[in-house]
């Protein structure tokens, strides 16, 4: 029996195991069990130390580094009485993955004996080694220093492991020189910027109760899951996240039956283990259920802010990852798996509050006189708008290369879809005041046994990048496996960019100029009207529209990057302080890098598989048909197109080891992400042609690796 199918029979007898004892454990009981929340707080610090301490944690005022020994004695308790040995300090580099290390609160004291210590300074700063960190140029091999500081507006939590406890620290991760080394940073400081512009906005309108603006997210993270027995034989399911190779299985998604499907048990059992663990960790996970591709699958927490909505954001792709095998899984977080079924995403639902609970995107039943809400919505419409090549750079990587514009994603052109209700008041602004709303309807069922339901205002629209989606925009053009941070910091400063100007604009007209207003956003309007798109992003005319109106279609990573690095892009990130320019060309240079460290190693994938795995095959096949197609005709046909692919097979292998060479020759960076785009991934897929052809024809006994048909349906 070969490998594939002594998986596939350990699958057919694999039995679903209960890993949660869900009596016990209903759910609210648990709930931010793993969390250092206010309860805890409360318990475990004194009353003056736990004011004091909610009063920044709420964003009132700074900490109070006097109060650091105070808050450590009590996180230290809290931790030592849920078994935790040991603490880290967890931050998230430009890798895009998390970082932690770990130490342990014992401290040898005297002859066999060791206390528990942790101290106010070991609470707030850390110094990991940052010179094995991506820097993109800021930090040299020798320059090794750099801090990790404490960021407590996100909550400390447990990591539960089998063995033992590690009580985690969110922190910022900085260099020596106070430059941001991590995602975290730039976050942070856009929000800051933003909600100070906002905040001035708002101050016009008459609203003196707010004290700050922050943006809260809602991210819904797609993924799949197949049988790790099946994806641990595919090395590049293992190396590169996705399939290099694979001809499409005979039954794929064409049914549309997956979508919103029953659920089968064995899947359901991590996604039960899966919310439990959230649960634990204070994250608020409601949504679950199949998405369109088959083994594809999605979950959506309940919106946060930005910065803890984030954070939590790795933690679900961590858990999710730490738990797939449990249950005999592989989680694959690509965001293109599979060629020829749908890609993975995430969809990044944003919208600006206040702390006094007030939505700014809260359109109200007749958005036309709402008036606040209405320049809100212009200012983001011109920073998109305006900014729209730096909103795509942030979306812009090897893996979403395989889905952006691929009939499934959004187009790799950044427009805004509004609705009919909203497009329809936005265009009355353009020709001065806005006086009518289009009023939503009434859905009569025709049986008098079922409700009637009400109509939204608006229809939906799955095509467009960045659409309006009742009180909240829903940027959908973020890859499955990325961190949101990135994304958030950028639209946050282009919006805070735009925001400032029409706080500048507002403060110099009278309160309650309505008539000035009007003239303001008329302006903003007719001039990034271009950017409002509400048909079928999918289409090729939109394509062409999309060039006649200007708007940038930077179609892969090789054409959105250089939007970090202009005079525009610089400017703005200066400007508030997100970015220096240095830090930018940083994020710049390490985006660049990533792209061509991942074509690198798909290539260096590819071309072993298909030396050491696919042609091996190929010629045990042919031997094996030899005699076989000396007496019969239709054999011999087949035996020799296979003889054929196989010297194409060798010839693929040559010609992409040749452009693969061409790329490491190419010079600058630059010109070695060019070439791995023009050159190597086009001869790259040219081998996979040959190979997914010989997938069809060589005998299913001696084929490698597990095809699509067992990876998308046998779990
Ligand atoms: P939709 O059906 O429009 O996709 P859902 O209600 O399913 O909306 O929510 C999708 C995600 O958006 C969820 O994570 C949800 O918590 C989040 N969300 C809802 N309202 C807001 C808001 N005002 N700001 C940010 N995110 C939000
Ligand atoms: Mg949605």
């Amino acid at each position: 029996m070969t490998a594939r199918q002594k998986a596939i029979e350990a699958i057919s007898s694999h039995k679903v195991t209960s890993t949660q004892n869900y009596l016990e454990h209903a759910g609210e009981d648990i709930y931010g069990s793993y969390v250092f929340h206010e309860a805890a707080q409360r318990q475990f610090l004194a009353k003056a130390v736990f004011k004091k301490l909610r009063r920044t944690i709420e964003g009132i005022e700074p900490f109070d580094p006097a109060i650091a020994d105070a808050v450590a004695q009590g996180v230290k308790e809290w931790a030592m009485a849920h078994g935790a040995t040991h603490y880290t300090h967890w931050f998230v580099p430009m890798t895009g993955a998390t970082a932690e290390k770990h130490d342990s609160f014992l401290n040898p004291a005297g002859e066999g004996q060791t206390i528990a210590e942790f101290s106010g300074k070991v609470l707030l700063q850390g110094e990991p080694d940052a010179s094995s960190f991506p820097s993109g140029g800021i930090r040299a091999t020798f320059e090794a220093r750099g801090y990790t500081a404490w960021d407590v507006t996100s909550p400390i939590f447990l990591q539960v492991e089998p063995n033992g406890v590690t009580l985690t620290i969110p922190t910022a991760f900085v260099s020596y020189t106070g430059e941001a080394l991590d995602h975290k940073i730039p976050l942070l400081r856009s929000q800051e910027a933003l909600g100070k512009q906002a905040l001035r906005v708002l101050r016009w309108f008459g609203n003196s109760t707010s004290s700050r603006v922050f943006t809260n997210i809602g991210p819904e993270q797609e993924y799949f899951l197949v049988d790790r027995r099946l994806a641990e034989q595919r090395p590049d399911i293992l190396l590169a996240g996705r399939t290099l190779f694979g001809a499409p299985s005979p039954k794929g998604q064409e049914l549309e039956d997956q979508y919103f499907g029953a659920i089968r048990e064995r899947i359901l059992a991590f996604m039960m283990d899966l919310d439990r663990e959230l649960w634990r960790l204070g994250i608020p996970s409601k949504t679950r259920h199949n998405e369109v591709a088959p083994g594809q699958f999605e979950m959506a927490p309940v919106y946060e802010s930005a910065s803890v909505g984030s954070d939590h954001n790795m933690l679900v792709m961590s858990v999710m990852k730490r738990l797939a095998p449990q249950h005999g899984l592989a989680l694959l977080m690509h965001e293109k798996p599979f060629k020829g079924v749908n890609g993975s995403g995430k969809h990044n639902n944003w919208s600006m509050g206040t702390d006094d609970g007030e939505n700014l995107l809260e359109p109200g039943r007749d958005p036309h006189a709402n008036a606040q809400f209405l320049a809100v919505l212009a200012a983001i419409i011109r920073g998109v708008h305006t900014h729209a090549d730096l909103l795509r750079a942030t979306v812009a990587d090897a893996g979403n290369d395989h889905r952006l514009g691929a009939n499934e994603a959004p187009p790799a052109i950044v427009s805004i879809f509004l609705g009919e209700q909203l497009e329809d008041v936005v265009m009355q602004l353009e020709s001065g005041v806005a006086s009518s709303s289009k009023k939503s309807g009434k859905i009569e069922l025709g049986v008098s046994s079922l409700p009637v339901l009400p109509m939204d205002a608006t229809d939906r629209n799955r095509t467009s990048p960045f659409a309006f989606t009742g009180n909240k925009f829903e940027f959908r053009a973020v890859g499955s496996s990325a961190p949101i941070y990135w994304p958030q910091t950028v639209l946050n400063t282009i919006v805070a960019d735009s925001m400032e100007k029409l706080a500048d604009d507002l403060e110099k007209l009278a309160p309650n100029d309505m008539a000035g207003l009007s003239k303001i956003l008329s302006a903003i309007v007719k001039e990034h009207k271009q950017v409002l798109f509400s048909g079928n992003g999918y289409s090729e005319e939109w394509h062409a529209e999309a060039a006649k109106r200007g708007l940038p279609n930077n179609k892969s990573t090789v054409d959105a990057l250089p939007a970090l690095e202009t005079e525009k892009a610089k400017k703005v990130f200066s400007k508030f302080g997100v970015l220096s320019e240095r830090e930018l060309a940083a994020r710049a240079e390490i985006n660049w890098e990533r792209y061509v460290k991942v074509q690198n190693i798909e290539a260096n994938c590819a071309i072993e598989m298909a030396k050491t795995m696919i042609l091996p095959a190929t010629a045990k096949y042919l031997a094996e048909i030899s005699v076989a197609a000396s007496v019969s005709k239709g054999v011999k046909q087949v035996s020799d197109k296979v003889a054929a692919l196989a010297d194409k097979l060798v010839d693929g292998i040559h010609a992409l080891e040749k452009a693969h060479h061409g790329a490491h020759e190419a010079g600058s960076l630059h010109a070695e992400a060019k070439t791995y785009k023009e050159k190597v991934i086009p001869a790259q897929e040219a081998l996979r042609e040959v190979v997914d052809e010989l997938e069809t024809l060589v005998s299913d006994e001696l084929w490698p690796l597990p095809k699509y048909r067992e990876l998308l349906f046998q779990y």
